[in-house]
């Protein structure tokens, strides 16, 4: 009995929660319907706060090249995404955006996007990316979860998981080092990488289609992803996966699903030479 009205508490709790921040958006290009109960002013302030701290604990890279060429195909790919999105009549979504490009010193094969446009590439990455193309398909993929609001999703349902759904705004105020945690949790900062992992495929699937998108609009070859992922399933030969594959679906499954997004891809493109 008291079970049953917990279980009815939290879903009024969540409906309540639904309906106050109009939870329900949809994903540009896929058109899939998403659930994100956190206001995105609320994700743009985390953001903003723990992108800052990340810099401040980690080293910028000393290469003034390849610093140079993250922040170039950074600045290629927010000028694609922002054409993309004004096509689509929905660039309001990108409100509040302060794009930034930063390359540091970590032997992590990783990258990743924060929401309001933060990027961080690790420099561990570079000698499997090789070239500018092979960069601009991980920076055009973790830019495509940004914009799709994939790390809302992730801190939707983990908020849903660990506090029930009630009273979120609240949860979020009261509950600082839960939030932390879902937050490193949610964009693979922390150690609990892949635990939302049966919602993650349908993203990372969606990144890839979107990142190929924005990284042909943005002058770059999309073909070019087919050979950056087949190096990445080499590099995993390798000690231990590397933490940027561990969300990620099979090597097999995603270089198919590219191959068959390319032709799409390739209407966007036009050379930047
Ligand atoms: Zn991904």
């Amino acid at each position: 009995m008291k079970n049953h009205q917990t279980q009815l508490l939290i879903l009024i709790g969540i409906l309540a929660a639904s309906t106050l921040f109009g939870a329900c958006s949809t994903v540009p290009l896929t058109g899939r319907t998403q659930l994100n109960l956190i206001p995105a002013s609320q994700m743009l302030s985390m953001s903003y706060q723990e992108y800052g701290t990340f810099l401040k604990s980690n080293k910028l890279s000393t290469d003034t090249q390849a610093t140079a060429m993250v922040k170039r195909i950074g600045g290629r790919i927010q000028g694609a995404v922002e054409r993309y999105f004004r096509e689509k009549g929905i660039q309001g979504s990108l409100a509040g955006y302060q794009w930034e490009f930063n390359l540091v010193e970590d032997k992590q094969v990783n990258a990743w996007c924060m929401p309001g446009g933060k990027v961080v590439v690790y420099n561990g990455i570079l000698p499997v990316t090789q070239t500018e193309e092979g960069l601009a398909v991980v920076m055009g993929h973790e830019i495509a979860h940004a914009v799709a609001e994939h790390g809302n999703e992730r801190m939707s349902q983990g908020l849903l998981a660990e506090l029930g759904g009630a009273a979120l705004d609240v949860a979020l105020e009261n509950k600082p080092q839960q939030t932390r945690e879902l937050w490193q949790s949610a964009f693979g900062l922390g150690a609990q990488v892949g635990v939302l992992l049966p919602f993650s495929r349908t993203q990372e699937s969606e990144a890839d289609e979107l990142g190929l998108t924005f990284m042909a609009m943005a002058g770059y070859d999309p073909r070019e992803a087919v050979a950056f992922w087949q190096r990445m399933s080499a590099n995993k030969g390798g000690q231990a996966p590397p933490e940027f594959l561990s969300t990620h679906p099979s090597d097999q499954t995603r270089i198919r699903q590219i191959q068959e997004h390319l032709p799409q891809a390739l209407k966007y493109y036009t050379p930047s030479k």
